[in-house]
Protein backbone atom coordinates (compact mmCIF):
# COMPACT_ATOMS: atom_id res chain seq x y z
CA UNK A 1 0.00 0.00 0.00
CA UNK A 2 1.32 3.69 -0.84
CA UNK A 3 0.05 6.60 0.86
CA UNK A 4 -0.03 9.45 -1.16
CA UNK A 5 1.31 12.62 0.99
CA UNK A 6 -1.63 13.79 2.06
CA UNK A 7 -2.72 12.04 5.46
CA UNK A 8 -5.72 12.08 7.78
CA UNK A 9 -4.76 13.92 11.11
CA UNK A 10 -6.41 15.39 14.15
CA UNK A 11 -5.39 18.85 14.78
CA UNK A 12 -5.54 21.76 17.29
CA UNK A 13 -6.22 25.18 15.44
CA UNK A 14 -5.17 27.22 18.31
CA UNK A 15 -4.97 27.28 22.11
CA UNK A 16 -8.68 26.90 22.84
CA UNK A 17 -10.06 25.05 20.11
CA UNK A 18 -10.81 21.00 20.71
CA UNK A 19 -8.59 18.86 18.32
CA UNK A 20 -10.53 18.34 15.12
CA UNK A 21 -10.07 16.46 11.78
CA UNK A 22 -7.48 18.29 9.59
CA UNK A 23 -5.76 17.13 6.37
CA UNK A 24 -1.69 17.38 6.68
CA UNK A 25 0.99 16.61 3.87
CA UNK A 26 4.03 14.27 4.96
CA UNK A 27 7.26 15.27 2.42
CA UNK A 28 7.77 12.82 -0.63
CA UNK A 29 10.08 10.30 0.78
CA UNK A 30 13.84 11.26 0.47
CA UNK A 31 16.74 8.44 0.30
CA UNK A 32 16.93 8.17 3.94
CA UNK A 33 13.16 8.94 4.69
CA UNK A 34 11.00 5.32 6.02
CA UNK A 35 7.56 5.80 6.05
CA UNK A 36 5.07 4.34 8.14
CA UNK A 37 1.18 3.58 8.08
CA UNK A 38 0.73 4.58 12.01
CA UNK A 39 -1.16 1.92 13.55
CA UNK A 40 -1.34 3.30 17.37
CA UNK A 41 -0.62 6.49 18.91
CA UNK A 42 0.05 6.73 22.42
CA UNK A 43 -1.49 9.82 24.20
CA UNK A 44 1.07 11.52 26.30
CA UNK A 45 0.37 14.99 28.75
CA UNK A 46 2.36 17.41 27.21
CA UNK A 47 0.07 16.69 23.83
CA UNK A 48 -2.26 18.54 26.15
CA UNK A 49 -0.38 20.96 27.35
CA UNK A 50 1.18 21.48 24.02
CA UNK A 51 -2.11 21.53 22.00
CA UNK A 52 -3.13 24.08 24.26
CA UNK A 53 -0.33 26.23 24.56
CA UNK A 54 0.48 26.06 28.07
CA UNK A 55 4.72 25.29 27.52
CA UNK A 56 4.88 28.29 26.01
CA UNK A 57 3.83 29.68 22.26
CA UNK A 58 3.15 26.39 20.42
CA UNK A 59 3.42 26.42 16.20
CA UNK A 60 -0.33 25.86 14.82
CA UNK A 61 -2.12 24.06 13.26
CA UNK A 62 -0.54 21.26 15.78
CA UNK A 63 -0.97 17.83 15.31
CA UNK A 64 0.33 15.59 18.29
CA UNK A 65 1.49 12.88 19.32
CA UNK A 66 4.95 11.30 19.60
CA UNK A 67 4.36 7.57 20.92
CA UNK A 68 3.69 6.09 17.56
CA UNK A 69 4.25 2.41 16.61
CA UNK A 70 3.34 1.04 12.79
CA UNK A 71 4.34 -0.54 10.19
CA UNK A 72 6.91 0.21 7.17
CA UNK A 73 4.99 1.11 4.00
CA UNK A 74 7.35 2.53 1.91
CA UNK A 75 11.29 3.15 2.58
CA UNK A 76 14.06 5.30 0.21
CA UNK A 77 16.29 4.14 -1.80
CA UNK A 78 19.37 4.75 1.19
CA UNK A 79 17.08 2.82 4.10
CA UNK A 80 19.13 -0.39 5.10
CA UNK A 81 18.08 -1.22 8.37
CA UNK A 82 13.80 -1.24 7.64
CA UNK A 83 11.98 -2.76 4.67
CA UNK A 84 8.24 -2.97 3.73
CA UNK A 85 6.21 -4.65 6.44
CA UNK A 86 8.43 -3.92 9.64
CA UNK A 87 7.11 -2.77 12.68
CA UNK A 88 8.76 0.09 13.71
CA UNK A 89 8.31 2.93 16.23
CA UNK A 90 8.93 6.83 16.64
CA UNK A 91 9.29 9.24 19.70
CA UNK A 92 9.30 12.64 20.99
CA UNK A 93 12.63 13.18 18.47
CA UNK A 94 12.77 13.21 14.38
CA UNK A 95 15.83 14.85 14.05
CA UNK A 96 19.04 16.17 15.06
CA UNK A 97 22.03 18.43 14.21
CA UNK A 98 24.45 15.35 14.28
CA UNK A 99 27.71 16.58 14.87
CA UNK A 100 27.69 18.62 18.12
CA UNK A 101 29.20 16.92 21.30
CA UNK A 102 25.48 15.33 22.53
CA UNK A 103 25.05 14.13 19.05
CA UNK A 104 28.42 12.33 18.84
CA UNK A 105 27.17 10.40 22.02
CA UNK A 106 24.08 9.15 21.40
CA UNK A 107 22.48 11.83 23.20
CA UNK A 108 20.65 13.53 20.65
CA UNK A 109 17.70 14.82 23.26
CA UNK A 110 20.83 17.09 24.54
CA UNK A 111 21.28 18.28 21.34
CA UNK A 112 23.12 21.36 21.76
CA UNK A 113 21.41 23.14 18.39
CA UNK A 114 17.93 21.62 19.46
CA UNK A 115 16.71 18.64 18.13
CA UNK A 116 13.58 18.49 16.33
CA UNK A 117 10.83 16.97 18.08
CA UNK A 118 8.42 15.05 16.51
CA UNK A 119 5.61 17.36 16.65
CA UNK A 120 5.16 21.38 17.10
CA UNK A 121 8.33 22.05 15.59
CA UNK A 122 10.25 22.42 12.11
CA UNK A 123 12.11 20.71 9.92
CA UNK A 124 15.86 21.93 9.50
CA UNK A 125 16.08 22.24 5.96
CA UNK A 126 12.30 23.12 4.96
CA UNK A 127 11.41 25.01 7.97
CA UNK A 128 8.03 23.29 7.29
CA UNK A 129 5.88 22.00 10.58
CA UNK A 130 6.24 18.94 12.15
CA UNK A 131 3.14 16.78 12.66
CA UNK A 132 2.47 13.97 15.14
CA UNK A 133 1.11 10.72 15.46
CA UNK A 134 -2.54 11.51 15.51
CA UNK A 135 -2.44 10.73 12.27
CA UNK A 136 -2.31 8.20 9.28
CA UNK A 137 1.24 8.08 8.39
CA UNK A 138 4.31 9.66 8.95
CA UNK A 139 7.96 9.92 7.23
CA UNK A 140 10.68 10.05 9.28
CA UNK A 141 14.96 10.12 8.63
CA UNK A 142 15.61 6.49 8.95
CA UNK A 143 17.83 7.64 11.94
CA UNK A 144 15.35 8.32 14.29
CA UNK A 145 12.87 5.10 13.71
CA UNK A 146 13.01 2.40 16.39
CA UNK A 147 12.18 -1.79 15.83
CA UNK A 148 9.63 -2.90 17.80
CA UNK A 149 9.90 -6.44 19.23
CA UNK A 150 7.02 -8.46 17.46
CA UNK A 151 6.67 -10.53 20.66
CA UNK A 152 4.99 -7.20 22.22
CA UNK A 153 1.18 -6.11 22.48
CA UNK A 154 1.17 -3.59 19.87
CA UNK A 155 -1.30 -0.43 21.22
CA UNK A 156 0.23 -1.04 24.44
CA UNK A 157 4.26 -0.69 22.90
CA UNK A 158 2.90 3.07 21.83
CA UNK A 159 3.46 4.36 25.58
CA UNK A 160 6.93 3.27 25.51
CA UNK A 161 8.09 5.70 23.32
CA UNK A 162 7.97 8.93 25.41
CA UNK A 163 6.76 7.42 29.01
CA UNK A 164 9.10 4.18 29.11
CA UNK A 165 12.31 5.92 27.16
CA UNK A 166 11.71 9.47 30.07
CA UNK A 167 11.41 6.19 32.95
CA UNK A 168 14.41 3.87 31.13
CA UNK A 169 17.35 6.74 30.97
CA UNK A 170 17.45 7.69 33.73
CA UNK A 171 17.34 4.49 35.69
CA UNK A 172 20.29 3.64 33.61
CA UNK A 173 22.40 6.83 33.83
CA UNK A 174 22.44 6.60 37.23
CA UNK A 175 22.67 2.59 37.26
CA UNK A 176 20.11 2.06 39.19
CA UNK A 177 19.49 -1.45 39.98
CA UNK A 178 19.98 -4.57 42.35
CA UNK A 179 21.07 -3.11 45.61
CA UNK A 180 19.32 -0.23 45.59
CA UNK A 181 16.31 1.30 47.41
CA UNK A 182 14.42 3.87 44.59
CA UNK A 183 10.72 5.48 44.59
CA UNK A 184 8.99 6.56 42.10
CA UNK A 185 6.73 9.34 42.56
CA UNK A 186 3.41 9.21 41.05
CA UNK A 187 1.29 6.60 39.62
CA UNK A 188 0.50 7.60 36.20
CA UNK A 189 1.76 7.12 32.15
CA UNK A 190 5.25 7.60 33.47
CA UNK A 191 4.95 6.28 36.71
CA UNK A 192 3.10 2.59 36.03
CA UNK A 193 6.11 2.05 33.60
CA UNK A 194 8.85 3.74 36.22
CA UNK A 195 7.97 0.82 38.71
CA UNK A 196 7.97 -2.27 36.01
CA UNK A 197 11.36 -1.24 34.57
CA UNK A 198 12.83 -0.57 37.64
CA UNK A 199 11.28 -4.01 39.22
CA UNK A 200 12.90 -5.31 36.11
CA UNK A 201 16.48 -3.95 36.43
CA UNK A 202 16.28 -5.27 40.04
CA UNK A 203 15.85 -2.31 42.27
CA UNK A 204 13.71 -2.43 45.31
CA UNK A 205 10.72 -0.59 44.44
CA UNK A 206 8.41 1.61 46.46
CA UNK A 207 5.53 3.94 45.23
CA UNK A 208 4.69 7.43 46.28
CA UNK A 209 1.42 8.10 45.73
CA UNK A 210 -1.11 10.26 47.70
CA UNK A 211 -4.00 8.14 46.42
CA UNK A 212 -4.71 5.58 48.78
CA UNK A 213 -6.54 3.72 45.85
CA UNK A 214 -3.79 3.50 44.11
CA UNK A 215 -2.16 1.89 46.62
CA UNK A 216 -3.06 -1.63 44.97
CA UNK A 217 -2.50 -1.18 41.56
CA UNK A 218 1.44 -0.08 42.42
CA UNK A 219 1.31 -3.66 44.64
CA UNK A 220 -0.19 -5.15 41.42
CA UNK A 221 2.22 -3.80 39.10
CA UNK A 222 5.36 -4.71 40.99
CA UNK A 223 6.34 -2.20 43.84
CA UNK A 224 7.35 -3.89 46.64
CA UNK A 225 5.83 -1.02 49.16
CA UNK A 226 3.89 1.80 48.67
CA UNK A 227 3.58 4.65 51.01
CA UNK A 228 0.71 7.33 51.11
CA UNK A 229 3.09 10.78 50.84
CA UNK A 230 0.56 12.84 52.19
CA UNK A 231 0.54 11.11 55.74
CA UNK A 232 2.96 12.86 57.68
CA UNK A 233 3.98 9.78 59.89
CA UNK A 234 3.91 7.32 56.46
CA UNK A 235 6.58 9.72 55.67
CA UNK A 236 8.58 10.08 58.61
CA UNK A 237 8.96 5.97 58.40
CA UNK A 238 10.44 6.22 55.21
CA UNK A 239 13.34 8.84 56.48
CA UNK A 240 16.38 8.51 54.98
CA UNK A 241 15.77 4.94 52.78
CA UNK A 242 16.39 5.65 49.57
CA UNK A 243 19.17 5.67 47.02
CA UNK A 244 17.40 7.36 44.30
CA UNK A 245 13.71 9.00 44.06
CA UNK A 246 12.30 9.55 40.39
CA UNK A 247 9.20 12.12 40.51
CA UNK A 248 7.32 11.76 37.70
CA UNK A 249 4.92 14.46 39.06
CA UNK A 250 4.03 17.14 35.97
CA UNK A 251 2.90 19.88 37.98
CA UNK A 252 4.38 22.24 40.95
CA UNK A 253 4.67 20.47 44.26
CA UNK A 254 6.79 20.59 47.63
CA UNK A 255 10.12 18.01 46.62
CA UNK A 256 11.28 18.94 50.48
CA UNK A 257 9.08 15.94 51.95
CA UNK A 258 10.80 13.23 49.36
CA UNK A 259 14.31 14.77 49.95
CA UNK A 260 13.89 13.55 53.57
CA UNK A 261 13.45 10.43 52.62
CA UNK A 262 16.59 10.48 50.78
CA UNK A 263 19.61 8.42 52.36
CA UNK A 264 23.28 10.42 52.18
CA UNK A 265 24.14 10.95 48.54
CA UNK A 266 21.00 9.79 47.36
CA UNK A 267 19.67 11.67 44.68
CA UNK A 268 16.07 13.15 43.13
CA UNK A 269 15.39 13.27 39.84
CA UNK A 270 12.37 15.24 38.03
CA UNK A 271 11.62 14.29 34.99
CA UNK A 272 8.56 16.56 34.26
CA UNK A 273 9.44 20.33 33.20
CA UNK A 274 8.58 21.61 37.15
CA UNK A 275 10.13 24.53 38.82
CA UNK A 276 12.17 23.27 42.10
CA UNK A 277 11.32 26.15 44.04
CA UNK A 278 11.38 25.78 47.41
CA UNK A 279 13.99 23.69 47.71
CA UNK A 280 15.50 23.49 51.52
CA UNK A 281 19.31 23.75 50.91
CA UNK A 282 19.89 22.43 54.39
CA UNK A 283 18.20 18.62 53.28
CA UNK A 284 20.78 18.85 50.34
CA UNK A 285 24.22 19.89 52.45
CA UNK A 286 23.39 17.58 55.37
CA UNK A 287 23.41 14.34 53.50
CA UNK A 288 24.86 15.72 50.49
CA UNK A 289 21.78 14.82 48.52
CA UNK A 290 20.95 16.21 45.08
CA UNK A 291 18.65 16.71 42.62
CA UNK A 292 18.53 16.33 38.74
CA UNK A 293 16.39 16.26 35.84
CA UNK A 294 16.71 14.04 32.89
CA UNK A 295 15.25 14.44 30.00
CA UNK A 296 13.57 11.25 27.66
CA UNK A 297 16.41 9.72 26.02
CA UNK A 298 18.66 9.06 22.90
CA UNK A 299 17.60 6.87 20.03
CA UNK A 300 20.22 3.96 20.49
CA UNK A 301 18.92 4.42 24.39
CA UNK A 302 15.25 4.00 22.96
CA UNK A 303 16.16 1.37 21.30
CA UNK A 304 17.60 -1.19 23.80
CA UNK A 305 15.08 0.12 26.27
CA UNK A 306 12.58 -1.75 23.47
CA UNK A 307 14.75 -4.46 23.54
CA UNK A 308 14.65 -5.00 26.84
CA UNK A 309 10.79 -4.18 27.01
CA UNK A 310 10.81 -7.58 24.67
CA UNK A 311 12.92 -9.42 27.05
CA UNK A 312 11.13 -8.58 30.00
CA UNK A 313 7.18 -8.62 28.66
CA UNK A 314 6.91 -4.98 29.64
CA UNK A 315 4.39 -2.62 28.25
CA UNK A 316 1.82 0.02 29.37
CA UNK A 317 -1.39 -0.64 30.99
CA UNK A 318 -3.35 1.09 28.76
CA UNK A 319 -7.15 2.33 27.47
CA UNK A 320 -7.39 2.11 23.90
CA UNK A 321 -9.36 4.53 22.14
CA UNK A 322 -10.77 5.76 18.62
CA UNK A 323 -9.22 9.03 17.24
CA UNK A 324 -12.92 10.91 18.06
CA UNK A 325 -12.46 10.89 21.64
CA UNK A 326 -9.45 12.71 22.21
CA UNK A 327 -11.05 15.09 23.63
CA UNK A 328 -13.22 13.63 26.41
CA UNK A 329 -9.56 11.68 27.12
CA UNK A 330 -7.72 14.83 27.31
CA UNK A 331 -10.22 15.65 30.14
CA UNK A 332 -10.24 12.43 32.08
CA UNK A 333 -6.23 12.85 31.75
CA UNK A 334 -6.63 16.19 33.31
CA UNK A 335 -9.00 14.74 36.54
CA UNK A 336 -5.88 11.92 36.11
CA UNK A 337 -8.90 9.06 34.87
CA UNK A 338 -6.46 7.08 33.14
CA UNK A 339 -4.96 3.86 33.97
CA UNK A 340 -2.36 4.79 32.78
CA UNK A 341 -2.56 5.96 29.08
CA UNK A 342 -4.68 6.52 26.56
CA UNK A 343 -3.77 4.97 23.11
CA UNK A 344 -5.48 6.01 19.56
CA UNK A 345 -6.59 2.95 17.17
CA UNK A 346 -5.63 4.68 13.84
CA UNK A 347 -7.78 2.73 12.67
CA UNK A 348 -10.65 4.66 13.44
CA UNK A 349 -9.10 7.83 11.50
CA UNK A 350 -8.86 5.39 8.14
ZN1 LIG B 1 5.52 12.47 25.85
ZN1 LIG C 1 23.44 17.89 18.02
Amino acid sequence: MFFLPTVNAYAAQDAHSPLAPFQIERRELRAQDVQLEILYSGVCHSDLHQARSEWGPSLYPLVPGHEIVGRVTAVGEGVSRFQVGDLAGVGVMIDSCQHCESCAEGLEQYCENGHTTTYNSREKDTGNLTFGGYSTSIVVTEQFVLRVPGSLALPAVAPLLCAGITMYSPLKHWKIGRGHHVAIVGLGGLGHLGIKLAVALGAEVTLFTTSQGKAADGLRLGAHHVVISNDPDAMKAVRGSFDFILSTVPTKHDLNPYLRTLKRDGQLIIVGAIDPVGVHGGLLISHRRSVAGSNIGGVAETQEMLDFCGEHGIVADIELIDMQDINVAYERMVNNDVKYRFVIDMASLK
